[in-house]
């Protein structure tokens, strides 16, 4: 599945679902390193300066941290990729997460090898596997 690729056909409602449930591995993944997964509304803030000054903030804001044009992670792109393996290997059980998708069987439980296949994949291998480290695969 390329998703970078139109599918030359009307989205059902199984393409929506999977939308829908890819979205929600990111913000699984997102809220159990502790963010906050952006839920943002046009809004006109009245702010003030510090040396009190009024104006007003129109922007993008997220209702939930009240960060301006915060965008959401999409952890299936490269960059996103690289986000989630930077954060993985920040945890203390990045050894055993490594362990549990690594192919490589020579012994070495600490080795730090990451199989090619969960970087170049670009329908969220890598992903969906934290996804499933991280919240036990709910659905
Ligand atoms: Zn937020």
């Amino acid at each position: 599945m390329n998703r970078d690729h139109d599918i030359g056909r009307e989205p059902t409602d199984e393409d929506y679902k999977w939308a829908t449930q890819d979205m929600n591995k990111d913000k699984d993944i997102v809220e159990a390193f502790g963010g906050c997964w952006h839920e943002s509304t046009f809004q006109t803030m009245n702010r003030k300066t510090p040396g009190g000054k009024r104006w007003q903030d129109k922007a993008f804001i997220c209702d939930k941290c009240g960060k301006r044009h915060a965008v959401n992670p999409d952890f299936t792109t490269d960059a996103g990729k690289v986000q989630l393996l930077k954060e993985m290997r920040k945890r203390v059980d990045w050894h055993l997460f490594v362990h549990e998708i690594g192919k490589c069987n020579s012994g070495h439980f600490y080795s730090d090898y990451v199989e090619i296949d969960y970087i170049t994949d670009t329908a969220g291998k890598f992903r969906d596997a934290t996804w499933k480290w991280l919240c036990g695969g709910k659905t």
